[in-house]
């Protein structure tokens, strides 16, 4: 069942990224990360000195902007008019205001454009926000990823340390809380779990047990041999 369509969706830090990395390695699906996407246009709004509240500037940049996303070597990548972002879309200056891009609709309307086309031939795994509910209604499985806060926090200073950027915990715990907020609470498309999505809490959970969960799940849907 090779062109199964997978949404994951979730929180920020919830662990979407990397489960929808491996299973999409295990399953010989292709990842798309739709937050990357966000963050992309949020960098060259940044990087224009655009106020990211002028929502008519913002938009307007969105539809001028070309992203793109390929797997190198297992690594999926972004792109941002040619322009290799996948490292640049990561700063804390692109987390802190990334939320406040993504509520305006036109900036939706664009990538969900995009998000679809990546999705149309199924094949895929799509991770973000959204997606189970709005961008793929129809996806043949839907994950919503949760985990709490506290072990948010941890996971998300461990990565960027492992990166090479000390954050304090309190500052990413306030990041990850407004973004929450934001996400959960914009009226177009907010953070939800859809009604026929399969929900884990991964907060006691390692990598592998939350990948090991999710395919025992699809076994028990699909067959041996999702
Ligand atoms: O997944 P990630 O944390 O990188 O996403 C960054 C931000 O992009 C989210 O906090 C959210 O504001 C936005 N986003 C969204 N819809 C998606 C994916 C991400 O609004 N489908």
């Amino acid at each position: 069942m090779k062109n199964l369509t997978i949404a994951i969706d979730g929180p920020a830090a919830s662990g979407k990224s990397t489960t929808a990395k491996i299973l999409a390695q295990k399953l010989g699906l292709t990842p798309v990360d739709t937050g990357a996407m966000y963050r992309a246009i949020t960098l060259k709004v940044l990087r224009l000195g655009i106020d990211p509240g002028d929502e008519e500037k913002v938009v307007e940049v969105a539809k001028e902007t070309e992203i793109w996303q390929k797997c190198v070597d297992g690594v999926l990548k972004t792109y941002m008019d040619g322009e290799d972002v996948s490292e640049a879309i990561r700063s804390p200056e692109v987390s802190e205001k990334v939320s406040i891009v993504a509520r305006y609709p036109g900036v939706r309307k664009v990538l969900v454009k995009l998000q679809r086309k990546l999705a149309e031939k199924g094949g895929v795994v799509v991770e973000g926000r959204d997606i189970g509910t709005f961008v793929l209604p129809d996806a043949d499985f839907k994950v919503f990823m949760k985990a709490s806060l506290e072990e948010r926090v941890k996971r998300r200073v461990k990565e960027m340390k492992e990166k090479g950027i000390e954050v304090s915990p309190q500052k990413v715990r306030e990041e990850l809380q407004m973004r929450d907020r934001i996400d959960s609470s914009r009226s177009f498309a907010p953070l939800k779990p859809a009604d026929d999505a399969y929900v884990l809490d991964t907060t006691e959970l390692t990598i592998d047990q939350q990948v090991q969960k999710i395919m025992d799940e699809l076994k028990r849907r699909f067959g041996d041999d999702p």
